[in-house]
């Protein structure tokens, strides 16, 4: 059972309304009273009218939600808004006893397991639920999310998370559902890197890119990459795939952090985040992630 009193889900609160959470709102028209919050107020207007919302001005307006979700830049960033900062308070101070908060950005775990500890001191709870499947998923409401939380926080949380995406899986306590999504994003930026020298390698020797992605795609060195990644942004050059290459890379940095943390010893992975940081230092402002694979072609004379 709970420790919270939990209310009905009356009003629902949203701070962060970019590419992701701006597209994310609309799949919670008509489920509650929504208030919409940004920094930028063009943002949360926009959302409001998308989502027949309501758009606040500031945080503190947020008092009367029985749960507020964030989907924010980075963690830093998350623990301003939930601690507050010199300017203004943060949502420990503003929203109720049996509220929850649920953290939806990518963020860092050992951030998430505090911000749940002083949550509680408060009589809140604070669940991790990161996503997975970029702009599209968050539009059609088809989203990965992966929870961080008791079982009893979970399953408060699961009629909302289930308006937003197709598979909410629970990782484990608080702060697991943050550390799967950096682990697996380290692993998608690994294998995108390495499939980047394969292909380039390949190019050189002579082989056509086209037959040779038809080959690996259909043979066991194919992954979400070949299937999805080629196709759509590396064959025909686009280099769009939708996902930025410095939000790649703050969830290597994460990972790596963790990695750390574990004191497992790793060689791949920290090649990879070094090949992402040095990509990231030499990309323009704003590139996507198929970026890197565009530096290997160049580096190897292609
Ligand atoms: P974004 O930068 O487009 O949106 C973030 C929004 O937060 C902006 O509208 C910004 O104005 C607002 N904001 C910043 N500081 C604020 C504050 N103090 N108070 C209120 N609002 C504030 O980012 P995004 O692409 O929507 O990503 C959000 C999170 O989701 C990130 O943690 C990212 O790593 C993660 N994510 C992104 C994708 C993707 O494909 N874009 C996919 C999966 C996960």
């Amino acid at each position: 059972m709970s420790q919270h009193n939990y209310k009905k889900h009356a009003t629902i609160g949203f701070v962060g309304l970019g590419t992701m959470g701006g597209r994310m709102i609309r799949n919670l028209r008509g489920y509650a009273d929504l208030l919409v919050y940004d920094v930028d107020p063009a943002r949360a207007r926009q959302a409001a009218q998308d989502a027949s919302a309501t758009a606040v001005s500031s945080l503190a307006d947020m008092a009367k939600a029985d749960i507020v979700v964030l989907m924010l830049p980075s963690s830093p960033i998350v623990d301003a808004v939930v601690r507050g900062s010199d300017q203004a308070p943060g949502l420990l101070k503003i929203l109720t006893p049996g509220s929850m908060i649920i953290d939806m950005s990518s963020s860092t775990p050992t951030h998430t397991i505090e911000n749940a500890r002083l949550a509680k001191l408060g009589g809140m709870s604070y669940i991790d639920a990161p996503v997975s499947g970029g702009p599209t998923g968050a539009e059609s409401g088809k989203l990965a999310i992966m929870v961080g939380g008791s079982v009893a926080d979970f399953e408060h949380a699961r009629p909302l998370l289930e308006r937003m995406g197709t598979s909410v899986i629970r990782a484990g306590e608080v702060g697991s559902g943050h550390a799967v999504k950096a682990l697996n994003n380290l692993l998608a930026a690994t294998i995108l890197a390495a499939t980047s020298e394969v292909f380039a390698v390949g190019e050189k020797f002579g082989l056509d890119p086209q037959v040779m992605h038809k080959i690996v795609n259909a043979s066991s060195g194919s992954s979400f990459m070949t299937q999805h990644t080629w196709p759509k942004a590396i064959l025909p050059k686009s280099w769009d795939f939708g996902f930025a290459m410095q939000l790649m890379n703050k969830d290597v940095g994460i990972a790596m952090a963790l990695i750390e943390s574990t004191g497992v010893q790793t060689i791949l992975s920290k090649a990879s985040a070094e090949m992402w940081a040095q990509g990231l230092a030499a990309a323009r402002p704003g590139a996507d992630m198929t970026e890197l694979t565009k530096q290997i072609q160049r580096d190897a004379g292609l």
